[in-house]
């Protein structure tokens, strides 16, 4: 339910005035990012479509993606039981987190067995390690040996991953043949994020063809 424009004087707001807020991929339900909203930024995420928010650590209103050009525009926006959270569904342009991740929510911190089953979100995870590393080299990091060889390794390791795949199937054997694809894909990132490609553009590409 939609109630027109719940004015902020109604959110229980944290001694500073701000709010948090929960962004979400408006198609998929990914969680981006959490940020904070005064009352001047949520008028102008109402007003203008676009998420603003207040920056903590700046001290001051900031329209996302004023300066990396990762827009997101609001597709609508919740607050919860108590009003003391919003949640904003966006269309979010490029990626949501400044590390160049889609969504700020990278770092794992337990996992009580539990593995991602849905390929594509494990593509997305794997190629958001490799964009991290990209940003932040990690010491003894393949990915990183990788970058630092530059696109003439990359490309060399992909070639050489995709020859692998052919002696596998020729092989007839499915377990080889599984790991060689897995590291085709993983080299292919590798290679995606050299030239900046995400899995965005590539499935937009593939959804294009009929
Ligand atoms: P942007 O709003 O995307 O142009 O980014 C402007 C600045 O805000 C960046 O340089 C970062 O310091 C910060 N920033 C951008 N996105 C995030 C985010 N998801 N979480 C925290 N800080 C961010
Ligand atoms: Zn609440
Ligand atoms: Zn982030
Ligand atoms: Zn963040």
């Amino acid at each position: 339910v939609f109630e027109s424009k719940i004015p902020f004087s109604e959110f229980k707001v944290s001694e500073a005035g701000l709010i948090p807020v929960i962004t979400q991929d408006y198609k998929t339900g990914e969680v981006l990012m959490l940020a904070y909203m005064n009352e001047e930024a949520y008028n102008r995420t109402v007003t203008e479509g676009r998420m603003t928010y207040y920056s903590r650590s700046r001290k001051c209103l900031w329209l996302k993606g004023e300066s990396s050009g990762h827009y997101q525009y609001v597709k609508a926006l919740y607050t919860d039981c108590d009003k003391d959270t919003l949640l904003a569904k966006v269309r979010q342009i490029g990626p949501a987190c400044h590390t160049g991740n889609k969504s700020c929510f990278y770092t794992g911190l337990l996992n009580n067995e539990y593995k991602e089953s849905d390929p594509y979100r494990i593509l997305q995870s794997v190629y958001g390690v490799i964009m991290d590393r990209k940003k932040n080299p990690k010491e003894g990091s393949y990915t990183n040996y990788l970058f630092e060889k530059g696109i003439d390794k990359i490309l060399k390791k992909c070639g050489e991953e995709a020859a692998e795949i052919i002696i596998a199937a020729k092989n007839q054997n499915v377990d080889e043949l599984r790991y060689e694809i897995a590291d085709f894909l993983y080299h292919l990132m590798v290679l995606m994020a050299e030239v900046g490609l995400d899995w965005d553009d590539i499935a937009a590409e593939l959804a294009d063809r009929k």
